[in-house]
């Protein structure tokens, strides 16, 4: 029957609405916090909490007693610090950028330091100002994205005067292929880990992104930093997923109309109509997120229905085959689910060519949100 959005006047203007399920966020930072057993759980706030919103998913965190965050960027932690408790810790992964550590002190965060470069700016800072300011030291343990080579770490304990200077809170590394648990690669960078750690006595260590945290015991050490299982993408591929969706989203039909073999549907005439058919225009595009990769292979739902995309995806607009579906459920104004019970952001992803971290962070900022 009619679902015409009724949620007031903003939504109604939208041409989408992602619902975001605090609920279902806070209940997934439970259960990784279960299953982490001894290990503290923090959680990773990068890219605005992979799209969801930091302003209102971190503060929702906090009260299921969160107290480590974790942001890529220095300027994610300057606005995060306006938002989380006090007592909270604040890491930066990136570290400080050339020239910026003062900011860090003003906020109260932690950088990740590195390289070696990160470093040295740290101890500097921290000898101007006479005082061991917290910092977490990364290590490169096989990915050779971020962190201090073994070699760095050589360098670095060799001159004593590293402990009069900056504090470490933390020893951490990142592992490429936790999400394939027969990899090899877990249990190298593992002991390349552990090997670094024993020289950094007494200091907590991380290692888990969401995926390790199912990786066992050995790979959870102090604190396990997960983002994406919070946000609902699944950890272990290919397996159930274990949390709950946290993103709903819903788009109005703008127009529809009854095409006849012979018509063409969209840019480049890809889809080309082979009998009496229906199609609907919804207002999202690649702008907003929905990959163009989907073009004539993603689908959308109607009361749990499919109905696939036909021709390619627009930078404003999809358009889909709603033959089949009574005519007054695909008037202008009724609503399609794009994320819902029958289509996840992993699906969408696999659908697309890509991975829910990407489908999740695109999501565009035209949306009207609504937090449930
Ligand atoms: C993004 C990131 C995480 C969180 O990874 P998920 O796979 O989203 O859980 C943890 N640690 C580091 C260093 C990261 O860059």
């Amino acid at each position: 029957m009619a679902n015409a959005v009724a949620n007031g006047a903003d939504s109604a203007r939208a041409g989408a609405v992602l619902t975001i399920d605090l609920d279902a966020v806070r209940a997934n930072y439970r259960l990784l916090r279960e299953t982490a057993a001894g290990a503290s759980c923090a959680a990773v706030m990068k890219a605005d909490a992979y799209g969801l919103g930091m302003d209102i998913v971190a503060p929702a965190l906090a009260l299921e007693g969160c107290r480590v965050f974790f942001t890529a960027h220095l300027e994610e932690g300057m606005r995060l610090r306006q938002v989380v408790p006090e007592d909270s810790a604040i890491y930066v992964l990136h570290g400080p950028p050339p020239g910026a550590t003062a900011e860090f002190f003003q906020y109260d965060l932690i950088p990740v330091l590195n390289d070696p470069t990160q470093l040295e700016d740290w101890r500097r800072a921290c000898r101007l100002l006479q005082r061991r300011l917290p910092a977490a030291l990364q290590f490169d343990t096989g990915m050779s994205r971020m962190g201090l080579a073994p070699a760095a770490v050589d360098r670095l304990l060799a001159d004593p005067a590293w402990k009069d200077e900056l504090r470490p809170v933390l020893v951490m590394s990142h592992l490429a292929c936790a999400d394939e648990p027969e990899h090899p690669m877990n249990a190298l960078q593992r002991e390349r880990f552990l090997a670094l750690r024993t020289r950094f006595p007494g200091i907590p260590g991380s290692l888990a992104n969401s995926s390790a945290v199912f990786l066992g015991d050995g790979f959870r050490h102090d604190l396990v930093r997960p983002g994406a299982a919070l946000y609902g993408i699944n950890p272990q591929p290919g397996t159930p997923n274990p949390l709950r969706q946290a993103v709903g989203l819903r788009a109005r039909i703008m127009q529809s109309r009854s095409v006849q073999a012979g018509d063409f549907v969209g840019y480049g005439a890809r889809h080309a109509v082979t009998g009496p058919a229906r199609i609907a225009t919804i207002g999202i595009g690649y702008a907003d997120g929905w990959l163009r990769s989907l073009s004539g292979r993603g689908h959308a739902f109607i009361d749990g229905v499919a109905v696939p995309i036909a021709g390619t995806v627009s930078m404003d607009s999809i358009t889909l085959d709603v033959t089949g579906i009574p005519e007054e459920r695909v008037a202008p104004g009724q609503e399609v689910d794009l994320l819902c019970a029958q289509q996840t952001v992993d699906d969408v992803a696999r659908e697309g060519g890509t991975i829910g971290y990407e489908v999740l962070t695109r999501l565009g900022g035209r949306f009207h949100r609504r937090y449930a």
